[in-house]
């Protein structure tokens, strides 16, 4: 008999730990299952590169921290170890010690004499020493990053005018290297470069300093820097392609396993193009160094995996968008200079994640445009998914949560909103990924990396806008994608709502805002508010704050007017004009009403962060060993997961 399916998991800090559920996989043929159980295999290996990544101490605090945890034999109903408890389940949901939004380092709520009372109580080999170092040493090292503020406050720090290296502990620059040495590397590494053809400059290495003080890069690669994890995962690439879904994606294999033996980035183009090229495949996954979020020069980038299983259904519904794509483009309100000439398609698809690895791990995105390379993207298009089943789960989550209840401003629009807000937020991520990202193009000459420190919000803002503009096209109701003129009312209320209201939930009081994403989102909504009051305004009732749209057509034409400039920044590479809208719109708080906001939400007891606990795969083998299936369960609890990817997938 199968038990009803339980989304919800456990809950702690400013976190809510969710199941998903992979439908279709138990029907798939063994084949099939095998190049999923493979696949995943090596999603799952990655994972401690990005601990290491995240922070050069993370795996040794992380081994430090669980073995506490295990052999602990004290009192469970010591608010000490309660905290403690819950001090790690943070750690690994951020593979790390930083928060994984906030980028903050996390205020242990334990004292440091708990720490050293348990720690001193483990042998040597329960931590990860150095060579020649001792357990003290190493302890009282630790403790002070782990316990004194001071010390690597912040993972990546982005604010203007400091020197982005000094004040990040992310561990993709050794100590001691400035922004401005970086940036000069780099820029000379871009000057001998194809400017046509540009590689990913620095993506795939940790930039160090040789005994004659010169800068070099570490690789990642079979041999070098992260030599055994990267060898661990092109052992399990190579048994997937045993069982791969056609010819194209065996070469995609064997491409990505060339350029993890030699780290060489013309090998990683060649491997995307035959990547992206491939699109008959029912079973599909990424897996590498792949977003460049972490490093607060948006050049390194951090390790993460995923399989996915196509939703045919779905993806009827996203190809309508991507066959059109062309029709989109010709159709935006940006200048045609900014166009691009011709559509590269964009192949559209709707899957279902089977497993979550690195950097999408349990925090994950619900929707992923690969790849980054912006000359591969207008050559050869981009292959853009929305994952249906985590987003299942999350409207599952949300549902009964009391958020519209207290901050949409009246019945009538949280009536609009439980009719069409879930197909108008898959449609507005569809267009988000299928065509908004894969929109517009460069003016010949311009730097892709021209905007610094503020692309990732640009290029996030650019792809929203798109979407928010076509959204309210008659274009989809032609295609049958949105029910009819208004839904999509539905979507400007919700994402302004979000954009000036309740994202700043996610944000501690006196803390600004720091991710992409929501930089973003808070751009194109506070511009709008300042330069469309008639359209967006915000009211006070009874002393609270909500979110009033007067005209919703000329919400639409802010959106577009706000797309065309975005767009125009982009191609021209206008780093002051980016610098001007994200400094002024995208960061700073209203400090009253933040603390409005999460006065209101404290009190509806939720969590503001979700992430996911994977499924389990397992072979089945008959008397003789031979695999006769492969079986997913859902019951492994989020501490036991950890602690067997600890153990299991320990490459480092
Ligand atoms: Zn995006």
């Amino acid at each position: 008999m199968s038990q009803p399916f339980n989304t919800l998991q456990e809950r702690f800090a400013d976190l809510q730990l969710l199941r998903y559920e992979v439908p279709g996989f138990n029907l798939l043929p063994l084949r099939q299952k095998l190049l999923v159980y493979y696949l995943s295999e090596a999603a799952l290996l990655g994972r401690d590169i990005l601990w290491d990544q995240n922070c050069s101490v993370g795996l040794r605090i992380r081994k430090t921290l669980e073995a506490i945890y295990t052999h602990y034999d004290g009192p469970k109903d010591n608010a000490e170890w309660q905290a403690f408890v819950v001090y790690l389940k943070r750690v690994w949901f951020s593979n790390g010690i930083h928060h994984h939004y906030s980028y903050l380092k996390f205020e242990p709520g334990f004292s440091r004499e708990f720490f050293m009372t348990e720690v001193n109580k483990l042998d040597a080999d329960s931590l990860l020493l150095r060579k020649n170092e001792t357990k003290e040493g190493a302890v009282a090292e630790l403790a002070e990053i782990i316990f004194n503020p001071e010390v690597m406050p912040k993972r990546v720090n982005q604010t203007d005018g400091e020197d982005l290296l000094f004040t990040s502990s992310c561990n993709y620059y050794a100590g001691g290297i400035t922004q401005a040495e970086a940036e000069a590397f780099y820029a000379h590494l871009k000057s001998k470069a194809d400017p046509n053809r540009p590689p990913m400059l620095g993506m795939n290495s940790r930039l160090e300093r040789n005994k004659d003080g010169e800068l070099f890069e570490n690789i990642w690669r079979s041999g070098g820097l992260y030599g055994q994890s990267i060898n661990r995962i092109c052992e399990m690439l190579c048994k997937a392609r045993e069982y791969a879904d056609n010819i194209q994606q065996k070469a995609v294999i064997n491409k990505l396993v060339s350029f993890y033996q030699s780290g060489d980035l013309k090998t990683f183009d060649d491997y995307a193009i035959l990547w992206v090229e491939e699109t008959e495949s029912e079973i599909d996954f990424t897996n590498g160094f792949t977003e460049v979020y972490g490093d607060p020069l948006g050049l390194k980038a951090s390790w993460e995996g995923y399989v996915n299983i196509i939703d045919h259904e779905a993806t009827r519904r996203a190809r309508a968008l991507s066959d059109n794509a062309e029709w989109f483009e010709n159709n935006s309100p940006v200048d045609s200079r900014f166009k691009k000439k011709e559509c590269r398609g964009v192949s559209a698809k709707v899957i279902s994640a089977a497993i979550l690895g690195g950097d999408l791990y349990p925090s994950s995105a619900i929707g992923i445009n690969l790849p980054n390379s912006n000359w591969i993207r207008a050559e050869y298009g981009s292959k853009s998914v929305t994952i249906a089943n985590l987003t299942h789960a999350y409207n599952i989550a949300a549902k009964g949560s009391g958020m519209r209840q207290e901050f949409v401003i009246d019945d009538i629009t949280r009536q609009m909103l439980d009719q069409y807000g879930d197909i108008c937020d898959d449609l507005h991520t569809d267009l988000h990924e299928c065509l908004g990202h894969g929109s517009g193009q460069l003016l010949p000459g311009v730097d892709a990396d021209a905007l610094r420190a503020y692309g990732s919000t640009i290029e996030e803002a650019r792809a929203d806008l798109f979407g928010l503009y076509y959204i309210a096209d008659p274009k989809l109701v032609e295609l049958g994608l949105v029910p009819n003129n208004e839904a999509y009312k539905s979507q400007y209320y919700s994402y302004l709502m979000n954009g000036l209201l309740t994202q700043m939930v996610r944000i501690e009081e006196g803390c600004q805002i720091e991710e992409a994403h929501m930089r973003n989102r808070a751009l194109i909504s506070r511009w709008t508010l300042e330069n469309y009051p008639d359209a967006v305004q915000i009211v006070e009732k009874d002393g609270k704050h909500y979110l009033s749209i007067t005209d919703y057509e000329l919400l639409r034409k802010a959106f577009g007017a706000l797309l065309a400039e975005v767009q125009r920044i982009k191609s021209e590479g206008d780093y002051e004009a980016a610098r001007h809208l994200v400094e002024k719109y995208g960061i700073k708080l209203d400090a009253k009403l933040h603390k409005e906001i999460r006065e209101r939400y404290k009190q509806l007891d939720l969590a503001p962060y979700k992430g996911f606990i994977n499924p389990r795969y397992e072979l089945v083998r008959n008397a003789e060993g031979t695999i006769t299936d492969v079986s997913i369960s859902y019951n492994e609890a989020y501490d036991k997961q950890m602690l067997r990817y600890s153990q299991q997938y320990s490459t480092l």
